[in-house]
């Protein structure tokens, strides 16, 4: 059974769901990750998007959307807050104002966190706020592999003749030597490019690149499984852009594509995880603003919650 020193979710017949202040899935929320072992963490920022803003108010969202979710997985046995201390450690102080200030002040944030061994599940933002994530793990964990869920490859080299932007946080991790290539699955991508070979640069530093047209109409589990022979036993990264779902499902993004991978292939992304050494995951470019009755923020308050229930140490019952 837990102990108390295990935070635990809320109960939906102790407070009702719609009342209480909204923390990542009705946690009790605090300030110090002293004593835990996982933290949910909310990184509002979206100064870095190309299209449609809104991802700053994503962590808000999607926090808003959790209460719904109950503690034990139904499906994995998976008993995260039995197994782990977790809880919600609130958000970065982003700049709105200054993107790279933000980065500074994103990756100053993680790095202590990262390095007291805290295994850490974001919430963004956009995909920018990857790479002040990465630094900080590379700092501690040296290369890691990457799972990487979404829609485009973000691997330009610059947009508007910025360097820092959502749609190139993974080109500036390989120059930086944040990412172990060979160990980097680059999953859902599609749709329209600026030129017919945008792909390949991601093929080039030796990542997996799987369209999306290679996962229609089929389970992921076997894809899944060749993923974790990939990584192997190396710390392993998880950004699931929430475009790489279909926009039916997740209407709530800036940047949507059609033809992405459905709810159900996601989870089985996230559940092919299971063995991994995760160091830490994130779901960004929720937008909750364009969302039709909070659909993806709610979808992406369980793909978070199935990311706890594969971290290292997570027990199944
Ligand atoms: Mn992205
Ligand atoms: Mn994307």
């Amino acid at each position: 059974m837990p102990t108390p020193e295990f935070p635990q979710p809320l109960g939906g017949n102790e407070m009702p769901r719609f009342g209480g202040i909204a923390t990542f899935m009705r946690l009790p929320g605090t300030s110090s990750p002293d004593h835990l072992d996982a933290g949910v963490i909310g990184v509002p920022f979206d100064i870095g998007t190309s299209n449609r803003p809104g991802a700053r108010f994503g962590p808000r969202g999607i926090r808003n959307e959790s209460v719904l979710l109950r503690p034990y997985n139904m499906a994995t046995r998976a008993a995260p807050f039995d197994s782990l201390r977790i809880d919600d450690l609130g958000d970065v102080a982003t700049n709105p104002y200054n993107v790279a200030d933000s980065m500074a002040r994103i990756e100053a944030y993680y790095r202590p966190l990262v390095g007291a061994g805290l295994k850490t599940v974001s919430m963004g933002g956009d995909h920018t706020i990857v790479l002040p994530i990465l630094r900080a793990m590379a700092g501690h964990h040296g290369p890691v592999g990457l799972v990487h869920v979404d829609a485009h490859t973000d691997i330009n080299d610059s947009m508007f003749g910025e360097r820092i932007a959502h749609g190139t946080p993974f080109r500036r991790a390989v120059e930086e030597g944040l990412l172990d290539c060979s160990r980097v699955a680059q999953i859902g991508v599609r749709g329209t490019g600026y030129q017919a070979d945008d792909f390949d640069w991601s093929r080039q530093q030796g990542f997996r690149v799987v369209q999306v047209e290679e996962c229609w109409h089929r389970s992921l589990e076997p894809l899944m499984a060749e993923v974790r022979a990939q990584v192997g036993s190396g710390p392993v990264y998880l950004s699931f852009d929430i475009d790489g779902l279909d926009p039916s499902f997740a209407p709530g993004t800036g940047t949507p594509e059609i033809g992405g991978l459905t709810i159900w292939q996601g989870m089985e992304i996230i559940r092919g995880c299971h063995g991994m050494n995760l160091v830490g995951g994130d779901v960004v470019e929720v937008a909750p603003i364009y969302d039709v009755s909070g659909m993806t923020s709610l979808v992406a308050a369980n793909l978070l919650y199935e990311m706890l229930c594969v971290l290292p140490g997570v027990e199944r019952r």
